[in-house]
């Protein structure tokens, strides 16, 4: 499954190969089924808008949905984008240039793509609370009740943490705000196709996800929008043809929606299998290397989380140095070295890690093809590498001497 044999892939929270399956029933609609959905005289038009309407019906059955509200978007980034702004100018409760056009709440370890929408609005006069999860990364329907104000127009919280892989009370919150009347917005990139998903029983109004996380292709995502009780209406960000009950214009993407389509049927089928199978990899993973080496913790909340994803801070490491020695394991750290920034990830902050445990984290996440015998190289692999980094260590001489290194006074230069 993979063109790097020698190299072990283990990012599958970053993104996924694209299932064989996936990509077969993709391939006629480049080139012998290449109609315009929008072309409603012709044979090409009539065979291109039935593959999307299978391709929705694919999509709503996984969400628990009704077709008719499944917008197709060009992936989570744009689905968070429509959600949140197109809801929010909807829903204003004072025009632009207003002091306070509405109160939104959200979280401090949400994805970029609802982070910046979210600051962009703020600096449109719309007002937002940054809820700060505790050190388990489980942000709860308590929270979100505290911080709900009169003027609450939106919440939205991600149904299952990227770094983390922590989930929320996504049904407790659902509930509390279609009792207060607020639009509820989850991204659900990370959940949805990985765990049964119901947007009746969790009371969600707008749900993100996207093809390329799935096994599906990169470059489309869908966004559900509740169409009643109640019946949610949302500003559109792009003037167009008017294609998605208008919501989104541009014309579809039809080789994407049908692979996404056929990746939501494959998840429904296998997600209760692979899960099974990625818990005991993810668990395999976390007591090898908890076992074998002392002064590494495992972050987020121990039960409440994803199958898939594993985050481990290794103490008396360095994050460049570990990743420098693991080149052949594709994996994620918690630090941004890459960036041009030096500070490390803000989840992990966002969690109460100090800097130092997070910059020298890893995220490791597994999939579908994922086998015991590289979990079991990878995991031997961090050992080594970490043990070996250690010896050169003088603050883990330290540690192992028992000195109370937050006691040392160090010396400034
Ligand atoms: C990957 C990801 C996104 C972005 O999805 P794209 O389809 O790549 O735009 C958004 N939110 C979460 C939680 C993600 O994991």
């Amino acid at each position: 499954m993979t063109s790097h044999p020698e190299t072990i892939y283990l990012d599958h929270a970053a993104t996924t190969p694209c299932d064989p399956r996936v990509v077969e029933a993709m391939l006629p609609y480049f080139t012998t089924m290449f109609g315009n959905p929008g072309s409603r005289n012709h044979r090409f038009g009539w065979d291109s808008e039935a593959a999307v309407d299978k391709a929705r019906e694919q999509v709503a059955r996984l969400l628990g949905a009704d077709e008719k509200e499944i917008i197709f978007t060009s992936g989570a980034t744009e689905s968070n984008n429509l959600a949140i702004k197109g809801a929010a100018y909807l829903y204003e409760k004072a025009p632009a240039g207003s002091m306070n056009r509405g109160h939104i709440i959200t979280s401090i370890i949400e994805h970029k793509a609802v982070l910046d929408p979210c600051k962009r609005l703020q600096k449109e006069g719309f007002e937002v609370t940054f809820l700060e999860p505790p050190q388990d990364g489980v942000i709860t329907a308590e929270m979100v009740k505290a911080a709900m104000r009169e003027d609450t127009i939106l919440v939205s919280l991600m149904w299952a943490n990227n770094e983390i892989g922590t989930i929320n009370e996504i049904p407790e919150i659902g509930a509390l705000c279609h009792e207060r009347g607020v639009i509820f917005h989850t991204d659900a990139t990370q959940w949805a196709g990985k765990m049964p998903t119901d947007v009746e029983k969790a009371q969600v109004d707008l749900l993100s996800m996207s093809g390329h996380k799935i096994y599906g292709p990169k470059g489309v995502g869908a966004l559900y929008v509740r169409r009643r009780k109640p019946r949610v209406r949302l500003q559109a960000l792009a003037d167009g043809g008017g294609q998605e009950r208008g919501f989104r214009s541009g014309t579809l993407n039809v080789t994407g929606i049908v692979g996404l389509g056929k990746a939501c049927e494959i998840a429904m089928a296998e997600m209760e299998k692979d899960a099974a199978r990625l818990i005991q990899l993810r668990d395999r993973v976390e007591k090898t290397i908890t076992s074998q080496l002392d002064s590494c913790q495992v972050n987020g909340h121990a039960t409440k989380r994803l199958p898939h994803i594993t985050n481990i801070s290794f103490g008396f490491v360095e994050g460049e140095g570990l990743m420098m020695a693991i080149k052949d394991i594709a994996c994620s750290s918690g630090s941004a070295c890459t960036s041009a920034s030096l500070e490390p990830s803000y989840v992990l902050k966002g969690l109460g890690v100090g800097d130092e445990l997070a910059h020298s984290s890893l995220r490791l996440s597994m999939g579908k093809w994922t086998t015991p015998e590289q979990v079991e190289y990878a995991t031997a692999k961090i050992v080594e590498a970490v043990k070996r980094l250690r010896e050169m260590s003088p603050l883990y001489d330290m540690h192992k001497e028992g000195i109370d290194l937050s006691k040392v006074e160090w010396a400034h230069h």
